[in-house]
């Protein structure tokens, strides 16, 4: 599988163009803004996109996820149903970060722990991460060992959890119990700043890190 991060937003935003080079059908992951610089880069690649990913409802993640369905008809997979509700405060999200106004939708599939969505050869895994919102979730490709996290672990860091549906210890429990269990050589792509590997982040990661004093 082939990927390419594209930062987007003020806040920067890691939205990555996944893709499968044998049918060149590809992915979306949390198309957060900036739908001109996604698009340029799908063409770049010579991707036939065919569906958008979502790890959370974040106003970065997914202020352009709308706009792009509806301009190339593609459906909108994820995240977890219990982000329902901080989807649907998009307009109230954009008057709090100060982005200009975009549209709310209602993804055609919720996803759950367990799920897998697909494209061309591609299956991803689907593992429910509640902590840094209720409905976040993460996309695992076991075959290439790469995680997509979104806004759950960082390099050096972990997600907020002081915005409405964040709890620190769910937090630390999604991480331990649903990420370290996939493996140290597993390398993710989170919602902000450089990739790094799980293996790498348990050890000293200064917030979820084992050594760590809790
Ligand atoms: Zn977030
Ligand atoms: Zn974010």
């Amino acid at each position: 599988m082939q990927t390419l991060t594209i930062p987007v937003t003020d806040f920067q935003q890691n939205c990555t163009l996944l893709w499968d080079e044998e049918t060149m059908e590809g992915a979306v992951v949390d198309p957060g803004g900036d739908m001109d610089l996604i698009l340029n880069a799908v063409e770049a690649k010579g991707v036939k996109l065919v569906k958008i990913l979502l790890t959370h409802g974040h106003l970065d993640h997914v202020g352009a996820t709308e706009d792009l369905a509806a301009q190339l008809g593609i459906p909108i997979e994820g995240p977890h149903s219990d982000e329902r509700s901080l989807i649907a405060s998009l307009p109230q999200q954009c008057v709090m970060f100060g982005f200009p106004p975009v549209k709310t939708f209602t993804p055609d599939r919720w996803l759950t722990q367990g799920d897998t969505v697909s494209f061309g050869n591609q299956t991803l895994e689907v593992l429910h991460c509640p902590g840094h919102t209720q409905g976040h979730v993460v996309f695992f490709h076991r075959a290439d060992k790469l995680a997509l996290v979104g806004d759950v672990l960082f390099s050096g860091s972990i997600g907020r959890t002081d915005l409405p549906g964040g709890n620190h210890g769910q937090l630390l429990a999604s991480i331990r119990n649903r990420l370290w269990p996939l493996g140290d050589d597993v390398t993710f792509i989170p919602g902000h700043g450089p990739r790094s590997t799980f293996g790498v982040e348990r050890k000293y990661n200064p917030f979820v890190g084992e050594r760590t004093v809790v």
